[in-house]
Formats: C-alpha cells, sequence, structure tokens
C-alpha cells in the first residue's frame, strides 16, 4: 500500500517536473551564466594556443650559420630511439670528419618521446613547434635527410628561439 503510495507521489512530481520545465529552465540558467564571460573557443587555424618551447612537433636537422651541417653522424638518436624509428648511414669525408650519406625517419613510427633530441651532443636532430602537418599515406610521414634539412634551415629562426627560451632548463 504505501510503496504504491509512493510510486503515485513520485509520477506526479514527476508531471509537474516536465510541465512546469524545469530541466529546461536549468539548462538556460547555465547558458546565461556562461554568456558574457570571456570565449575560450579558438578559430583554428587562424587563431592559435601558445606553444611551449619544449614542445616536440616535426622533426628538423639544424646546420651552423656557416651552412654546415651539424650533425656528426655519432648514431647516438639511432641508437636511443625506442620506436626504431632513425636510419643513418654515414662515410668519413676527405678532411677527416665524418658525416651521414642518409638520414631517414619514419614518423609513422615515432612516438614524439624526444629522446633524439636530447641525445644529441651538437643540437643537430630537434623537434619544432610545427604540429599541423599531415600525409595521405604511410610514405608521406617517411622523411629524408633533405627534407629534414629543408625543415631546419626554413625554421631556424624559430627553432633556435625556442631553444634559447628553454636554455636555462637545459
Ligand atoms: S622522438 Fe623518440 S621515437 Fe621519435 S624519432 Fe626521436 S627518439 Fe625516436
Ligand atoms: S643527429 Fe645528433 S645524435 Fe644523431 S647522429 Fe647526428 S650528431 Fe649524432
Amino acid at each position: 500500500m504505501l510503496i504504491t503510495f509512493q510510486k503515485k507521489l513520485k509520477s506526479i512530481k514527476k508531471f509537474f517536473h516536465t510541465l512546469l520545465l524545469i530541466e529546461f529552465i536549468k539548462g538556460m540558467y547555465v547558458t546565461g551564466k556562461y554568456i558574457f564571460r570571456p570565449k575560450v573557443t579558438l578559430q583554428y587555424p587562424i587563431e592559435k594556443t601558445p606553444i611551449s618551447p619544449r614542445f616536440r612537433g616535426l622533426h628538423a636537422l639544424r646546420r651552423y650559420p656557416n651552412g654546415e651541417e651539424r650533425c656528426i653522424a655519432c648514431k647516438l638518436c639511432e641508437a636511443v630511439c625506442p620506436a626504431l624509428a632513425i636510419t643513418i648511414e654515414s662515410e668519413e669525408r676527405n678532411d677527416g670528419t665524418r658525416r651521414t650519406t642518409r638520414y631517414d625517419i619514419d614518423l609513422s613510427k615515432c612516438i614524439f618521446c624526444g629522446f633524439c633530441e636530447e641525445s644529441c651532443p651538437v643540437d643537430a636532430i630537434v623537434e619544432t613547434h610545427i604540429q599541423d602537418y599531415y600525409a595521405e599515406n604511410r610514405s608521406d610521414l617517411y622523411f629524408t635527410k633533405d627534407q629534414l634539412l629543408a625543415i631546419g634551415d626554413r625554421y631556424e629562426s624559430e627553432i633556435s628561439h625556442c631553444r634559447s627560451e628553454d636554455s636555462y632548463y637545459r
């Protein structure tokens, strides 16, 4: 008897709740509360959020200001890469220095851990702030030495700026 009464009371409450649009009013209250607050939505890609100088995006190979490649083919980055994404071949040059003849990164394997960047003794391989790139197939994510150097050449000023911003922590 008591249970039946409680059930009826519950359904009457539900009826008036629906009739008086309580849920709707609650929803409009939340909307109204936020309508004049500063907006947090950005119109990407026209507007972008700030990126940390430590951001680990697309890889690049850097040169010294005189145009010489920084990489000395020590292969530390290749050895430390947990995803086995880096492939390096090298040879000795006439002047006795060692340089890479092949430096490939398969970004479809890369997990953007940053170990390659951290292990490099000459700041040659770096991860840039570039995050908005895409590929239509796996081969587009296979970057060769020439491509990596071209990215480094194009974004050198941004790369060196990010590294100087972060230098205190290195
Ligand atoms: S970021 Fe990590 S996974 Fe990617 S190439 Fe460098 S070491 Fe390998
Ligand atoms: S990029 Fe750096 S760590 Fe990798 S082979 Fe070249 S010098 Fe060595």
